[in-house]
């Protein structure tokens, strides 16, 4: 006797067959058990879905089911609140079920044949104990208390980290803390971890950061603090720059309970933990939470969805939140003090160093083409004299943006793309920087011939070498020669490139790093006491509503790389300084800047925001064409606008023209968009979900069109 199954398998994005198939099998198995099924020609990983019955699985009729391939029995099934999440992000995304679920799976796992999973789990718990492992790996139920009581001594807390685990303590939540850059936010995140280990030894936290590359700092200091108490295997990271072994083994810990902390980037956010308890995301605010292909989710937007799905309490930190964060933590009236995120706010950094003084430097009174202003050079060649470390943010990597010919106007625009191929002067490339279209710099122009080709602005590249002659003559206390280093994504190319780089900058072999935004992220560069922001007006009067927001962060963030350690900066006796040359120095941004007051410059935005009627108090969508000509992506856009009128919510929101995107053309792909709008984040909803079949339908019309995808809460527009 067999039973049915509906069970979800990772199905084209397009097919309309989001939902899950039918299958036979000889036993009745639980919801959310991993088993093995065959689709076309083709044996896939599924997932038990619901006791309902699916569509019958491509090609085959009621009458014909097939049978399932095989169950991965050592497994635990996924649990009802995983299961929960995931439909959750497949509706509020567009995406389907399984697509989602699925992608949310190690790529290796989909791999595995049972006998495969089972022979690497064996192998796993027959595995010789390393020299520090307290406890065997094979999955088994927890008790901590079995082991060395002795929770780990944490650092001396401060009076503020003290008050706000408090307020962890007594309330539910979400939380914004709110902490100036080196006010202890991670020893916060541990702590709060700890006191939830202690209390209920078989939980699980999740704690994410925005940057691969700031896992390995992270994993080190948790597993320093918890693995002398908890055994190795207790914290395991989770991004996608590990191994497809290592991936796997980190979320089979995970899924077993064995894991007790997870650290990764966004991807994280969907890891089954079935004893989840906390949610730390760590800095907010930064933009790589959203993902940019398949389901643009935010991770950070889940993880609050997720904790209040999973009784897990969310914390959020950040020295400058999203506006959206922010505005969710303000009090929503007079009447109502209480905002839907509580505010949790540390506002001293640790040992009482100062936030660096904020210089501005009035670009209208220096000469022409001036990169770095002399008061800014004599305030360098200060710091280095005194074997002090200097910050160069430019947000622009290569040597020039563009290569021209002053003779015939010939510039060195990407054949494939709307944008220039960049110049990259070390290896004599010119390079498009979307589409990697890189060809070997002319000798002459290729329109008119003229050697005199010429480099047009500047990248990270430029101001590396010029630095190394304005900089000529000057010392370090030692007698040498300035050491001048670059971080931006050309030179942490190769693996482990970024980690050498960094260490020499904490050796003290670098005086002056200069770097793209990069630099401004998270690292802890203990002797900078000088930091330089070169470039910034675009931002001031960009089209991109999010720009001052990005900006406004992304210097306060490098202004906090600065005289983080505060017993040498007091000992230099040079108040940390962070310069910034602009043609706008009264430009409100930059005062709120000098004041470090991202409150104030947060209240301006949000008022221009809600003036506006933009997010947060509106929502938006963006439906995405890509085809090869732009008329064609265009055409598709007019036609699916023009037939949503009728659909459900179209009402209650704002449709705009199909447009071309900022870049509109890459790799030979012409790209354009349509946003909607809506104040009421339901009727938007409702309106995309009505949508989606009739884009399906129109695409079978519109051959021309390549891909379309919806993109909610697009973060650029
Ligand atoms: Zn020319
Ligand atoms: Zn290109």
């Amino acid at each position: 006797m067999s039973v049915t199954l509906s069970v979800l398998v990772q199905t084209p994005a397009h097919s309309g067959v989001g939902g899950p198939l039918t299958y036979l099998s000889e036993e009745a198995l639980p919801i959310g058990t991993l088993v093995r099924v065959p689709l076309g020609q083709r044996e896939l990983l599924g997932i038990v879905w619901d006791a309902g019955h699916g569509l019958p699985a491509q090609g085959e009729t009621a009458l014909r089911l097939r049978p399932i391939a095989g169950v991965l029995h050592p497994l635990p099934a996924l649990n009802p609140a995983w299961q929960a999440l995931i439909r959750f992000t497949a509706r509020y995304y567009q995406r389907s079920e399984g697509e989602v679920a699925l992608a949310a799976l190690p790529p290796s796992l989909r791999e595995l044949s049972p006998e495969q999973l089972t022979r690497r789990l064996k192998r796993k718990a027959a595995a010789p104990k390393s020299k520090n492992t307290a406890e065997p790996l094979a999955p088994q139920p927890v008790k901590a208390v079995d082991r060395i009581p002795v929770p780990p001594n944490g650092l001396a807390l401060t009076a503020e980290q003290e008050a706000v685990l408090h307020q962890m303590a007594t309330q539910k939540g979400p939380f914004l803390l709110f902490g100036s850059t080196g006010s202890g936010k991670t020893e916060v995140y541990m702590q709060a971890v700890q006191r939830l280990l202690q209390a209920e030894p078989s939980a699980q936290a999740l704690v994410m950061v925005p940057e691969i590359n700031l896992t390995p700092q992270l994993e080190q200091r948790f597993r320093e603090r918890f693995e002398p108490w908890l055994g190795a295997g207790c914290v395991v990271a989770m991004h996608s720059a590990m191994t497809p072994a290592q991936r796997l083994n980190s979320w089979l810990a995970a899924h077993n309970g064995q894991a007790r902390m997870v650290l990764g980037t966004r991807m994280a956010v969907l890891a089954s933990m079935p004893h989840l308890r906390l949610i730390v995301v760590d800095e907010e605010h930064d933009p790589s939470y959203k993902q940019q292909e398949g389901a643009r989710y935010s991770a950070r937007d889940l993880a609050v969805y997720r904790g209040q799905l999973e009784g897990a309490q969310v914390v959020m930190g950040s020295a400058t939140p999203s506006l959206e964060s922010w505005h969710h933590s303000r009090a929503a009236s007079p009447d109502k003090p209480a905002g839907r995120y509580v505010r949790l706010h540390m506002p001293s950094r640790m040992g009482q160093s100062a936030l660096p003084l904020v210089r501005r430097v009035d670009m209208n009174r220096q000469p022409r083409r001036t990169v770095f202003s002399g008061v800014l050079l004599d305030a360098m060649r200060e710091r280095i004299g005194l074997g002090q470390q200097i910050l160069v943010l430019l947000n622009r990597r290569g040597y020039a943006p563009v290569l021209h010919c002053p003779s015939c106007h010939w510039k060195s625009q990407c054949p494939h793309c709307s944008a220039f191929q960049v110049f990259h002067k070390l290896n004599r490339t010119l390079r498009c920087h979307h589409c990697s279209h890189t060809t070997a710099v002319p000798r002459a122009c290729p329109e008119c011939g003229d050697t005199d080709v010429r480099a047009m602005g500047r990248g990270t590249e430029q101001l590396e070498e010029l630095l190394a002659t304005q900089l000529e003559g000057v010392r370090r206390p030692d007698g040498a020669a300035p050491r001048i280093a670059r971080i931006d994504a050309d030179s942490t190319r190769a693996k482990g490139a970024l980690e050498n780089q960094l260490a020499q900058v904490h050796a003290g072999e670098v005086d002056v790093l200069v770097g793209t935004q990069m630099i401004a992220k998270g690292h802890d560069f203990r002797r900078v006491s000088l930091v330089a922001a070169l470039d910034t007006d675009g931002a001031l009067f960009s089209s991109d509503f999010r720009a001052p927001e990005r900006l406004f962060s992304l210097l306060m963030q490098a202004a906090g790389r600065a005289g983080r350690d505060a017993q040498w900066s007091q000992q230099a006796g040079h108040a940390c300084e962070m310069w910034i040359q602009t043609h706008y120095p009264q430009h409100p941004l930059f005062d709120a800047l000098k004041r470090h007051d991202y409150p104030a410059f947060a209240e301006e935005q949000l008022q221009e925001r809600e003036q506006a009627g933009m997010p947060p108090f509106s929502f938006q969508a963006l439906l995405r064409a890509e085809a090869r000509t732009q008329d064609a992506a265009q055409s598709f856009l007019k036609a699916v606008s023009l037939a949503a009128a009728e659909l459900p919510g179209a009402d209650r929101l704002s449709l705009y023209p199909p447009v071309p995107l900022g870049i509109q053309r890459v790799a030979q792909v012409e790209r354009a968009q349509v946003l909607v709008e809506s104040a009421s984040r339901t009727a938007l909803q409702q309106f995309l979900t009505a949508w989606q079949p009739l884009l399906r339908s129109a695409r079978t019309q519109h051959r021309a069109v390549l891909r379309w995808a919806i993109d909610v809460d697009p973060l650029v527009i």
